[in-house]
């Protein structure tokens, strides 16, 4: 489903350059649950963007099912966007001035949906994630969960293949996060590949590969069967020496 091989990128930084990634090479299958993990500045955020095609990479090579994704023009790229991904972010980017059925229905209106059809899907997707009751509400008006999951429902409503979502949990309680991750995991659970970032061991270990990014390349991979490990590894490193 997706394969990059020896991604590079680099930022313009005035007359430098910041080299953020130096040789990525990851596999990922369709119905995968995968966390990418690393500390701040290792390139998570920039590496989801690539996979989500919202910013390019400089070399190397990028296959998302199986068609190259490098020198787009922009609108072929929005259109596989649309069709393929669906995003969720730290700060749920909702916007403001719309209500929460208005939001979810969003993605639907760029793709020139009517607007009585866009509103029966929005409540059907807010249905879905216990939302119904908060269809008229604005974001102000919600708690950060609760907008988690309008920003989730938006993600699904254009029946993406895959979710990415930056730090999904990252605004959010412990609680919370777990119900989050919940979610996220029935979503998974029904053939869709997430892949999330995050800074939070427990919430890596619920997924069932965890990418961790050092300087730019890929520090170490860790599968399903060897998470006890990493929770066992881990769980002794934040213990008080
Ligand atoms: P965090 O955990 O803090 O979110 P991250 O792992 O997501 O960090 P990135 O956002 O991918 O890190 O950034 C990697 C490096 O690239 C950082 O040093 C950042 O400042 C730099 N960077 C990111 N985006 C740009 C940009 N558009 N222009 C210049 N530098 C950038
Ligand atoms: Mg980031």
């Amino acid at each position: 489903m997706i394969k990059l091989n020896n991604i590079h990128k680099s930022y313009e930084m005035g007359s430098s350059k910041l080299h953020v990634l130096k040789g990525i090479d990851l596999e990922i299958e369709q119905g995968e649950f995968v966390s990418i993990m690393g500390s701040s500045g290792s390139g998570k955020s920039t590496l989801l963007n690539i996979l989500g095609m919202l910013d390019n990479y400089d070399e190397g090579s990028y296959h998302l099912a199986g068609k190259l994704i490098a020198n787009m023009s922009e609108k072929k790229a929005a259109r596989l966007r649309n069709e393929m991904v669906g995003f969720v972010f730290q700060s749920f980017n909702l916007i403001s001035f719309k209500n929460a059925m208005e939001n979810v229905a969003l993605p639907l209106y760029y793709q020139g949906v009517s607007r009585k059809k866009r509103n029966v899907m929005a409540m059907e997707y807010l249905d879905k994630l216990g939302l119904k009751p908060w269809a008229e509400h604005m974001p102000n008006e919600m708690s950060g969960g609760q907008k988690q999951r309008v920003a989730i429902a938006r993600a699904l409503i254009s029946k993406p293949k895959i979710i990415l979502a930056d730090e999904p949990t990252g605004a959010l309680d412990t609680t919370t996060s777990y119900e989050v991750m919940e979610i996220l995991k029935e979503i998974n659970e029904i053939g869709i590949t997430v892949i999330i970032v995050t800074h939070e061991h427990d919430i890596a270990a619920m997924t069932q590969k965890i990418v961790r990014l050092k300087d730019g390349r890929i520090h170490e991979v860790i599968r399903n069967g060897e998470l006890s490990e990493f929770r066992y590894k881990y769980s002794k490193e934040l213990q008080p020496a």
